[in-house]
């Protein structure tokens, strides 16, 4: 766990986040300030800025299976979005690595605006 990580402290309870999905590897919560009907962000339990820290297989699956999971819950049948922004010039905020699932409404592309 990471000091002062918020992301940290929503995967070990310390904070209370709106959790929809945990494992032992993952966490999924709705993100608070959502760009869709749906918005959660699913997270490593464990602390890792971003993608170009995740080297461990078990863990990038367990990602993916997290992700597909809310997809899942959520009935995003139609089509869902995954985003992970990775630096400051992506437009990453928080640094503790997240991917967004975004679904609930019909989305652009490119998916920056203008
Ligand atoms: P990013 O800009 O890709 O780093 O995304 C960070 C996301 O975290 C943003 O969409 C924020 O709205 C969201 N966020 C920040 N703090 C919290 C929190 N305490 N609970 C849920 N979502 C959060």
């Amino acid at each position: 766990m990471a000091e002062d990580c918020i992301f940290c402290k929503i995967a070990s309870g310390e904070i209370k986040g709106n959790v929809v999905y945990q494992d032992e590897r993952v966490t999924a919560f709705r993100d608070l300030n959502p760009q869709a009907p749906t918005h959660v962000l699913v997270i490593p339990n464990r602390h890792i800025a971003d993608v170009r820290e995740l080297d461990d297989p078990e863990l990038s699956l367990a990602l993916m299976r997290g992700c597909r999971a809310v997809a899942e819950q959520e009935g995003l049948g139609s089509g869902w979005r995954l985003v992970t922004n990775v630096g400051p010039d992506s437009g990453q905020t928080v640094f503790h690595l997240h991917w967004h699932v975004l679904g609930g409404r019909k989305m652009g592309w490119p998916p920056f605006p203008a």
